[in-house]
Parts: C-alpha cells; structure tokens; sequence
C-alpha cells in the first residue's frame, strides 16, 4: 500500500490542521519521546496508548487523523512533520507506537528500530506481562530516516501492535494498563515504578479520551 502523501509538505497543501488532522505534543523535561506518527483514525488507538506510556514522565507527539481512512498516513522513514521532527531530535530516543493490520495473527507486537538494547528489554518485559513480540517480520524500523531512530542517539524502537491488540484496548482496562506498564517499567527507572492504581487508569482515561467511539 503506497502513501498517497511523500512528505508532511505535500499533505499540508491539500489537508487543513484542525479539520483533517490534529498534532498534540507536550514537551517534557525527559530524554525519552514517546511518539504516534499515524494516530488518531489512521492506526487506531496509537495515539492514545502512547499517551498511556508517556504518563506524566515522557515527551509526547502524536499526529492524529480526524477523517476516515489511511490517506493521511505518512510511511515512518518519510515522516517530517517539522514539530514532531524537532520534539524527536531534542530527545535522545524515540519510542513509536504503532498500528499493523493483524494479517493472522492478533496477538504478536512487531518489534523494531535501531536501539536494540531498549527493544530487546521493552519485548521481554512485555512477554513477561503476558504479550506476544516478535523480531521475525519485514517492519523492522532499520531507516535511519525512520522517525524513531531521529533521536540525539539516532537509535529508537518501533513497536507494532496488531489491530486486534489495539481493539481490545479499548475495553479491556487492564490489558491496556498491563501493556502500558510493561513499557514504561524499561523506561523508568527503577525507583520511581508506581503500580497502576484504579485512579491513576481514571485520571488517564479522561485526560486523553480512550474512547471506542470516534477514532478507529
Ligand atoms: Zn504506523
């Protein structure tokens, strides 16, 4: 499936922000980006769990479709939405949150992006959490132009959820929190890990609308 867009350039001639798309970023005093380059309708739901992982702690960019469909959707190694790519390159590392169709399978994470370490360690902590991850596809996330590997290190992670994964989200709490939890405990350091309570899911929630209706 081809873009029917090469660059950021290109869709802001034909779509308007704040009626076709909308971008939300807060920037955090943290080395670590959390980001969702097709958020909103584009891959449903990656918007919303990145903004579960950043929590209070991380940088957030997320580009959100407000239209139906894919057309909006910008391959990683071409996105350069020049807010996004700013936010990114202060940081040192990118972690991307993203949609896959589920061809198959539903339940596997495609694991990628340069930062094998951080890959390596967020994949194993969510196998222990109960999820399924896999290096063993073709989005492996290995373009330096790759917007998660635009970091000070030049080196991210790429995660792939499958479209079922991400439904289920939507309903499932504590799934979500599960998976959430996972991540952010390889990213946190140790010391400052606060187990998810039902206010914290509460406050989360209604802070940043996981809603099933509206985005998928
Ligand atoms: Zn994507």
């Amino acid at each position: 499936m081809s873009d029917l867009y090469g660059s950021y350039a290109e869709l802001a001639v034909c779509e308007t922000e704040g009626v076709h798309y909308r971008i939300r970023m807060i920037e955090r005093d943290s080395p670590i980006v959390v980001v969702a380059p097709h958020g909103g309708s584009i891959e449903a739901g990656t918007s919303q769990t990145a903004a579960l992982i950043a929590g209070e702690d991380f940088s957030l960019y997320c580009f959100e479709g407000l239209v139906s469909g894919r057309r909006l959707h910008i391959t990683s190694a071409r996105f350069d939405e020049p807010r996004g790519v700013a936010l990114v390159e202060a940081s040192e590392i990118a972690i991307a949150i993203h949609g896959r169709a589920d061809r198959g399978d539903h339940r596997t994470v495609w694991m990628g992006g340069l930062h094998h370490a951080l890959r390596d360690a967020i994949g194993m902590s969510l196998e222990r959490a109960g999820f399924k991850t896999s290096l063993d596809h073709h989005m492996q996330g290995k373009a330096p132009g790759n917007i998660c590997n635009r970091g000070r290190m030049r080196a991210g992670v790429q995660l792939e959820l499958p479209m079922s994964l991400r439904n289920s989200f939507f309903n499932d709490v504590l799934a979500r929190q599960a998976f959430v939890s996972a991540v952010r405990a390889t990213i946190i350091p140790k010391t400052d890990v606060v187990p998810p309570t039902a206010s914290t899911v509460a406050i989360t929630r209604s802070s940043f609308g996981f809603h099933p209706r509206g985005d998928r």
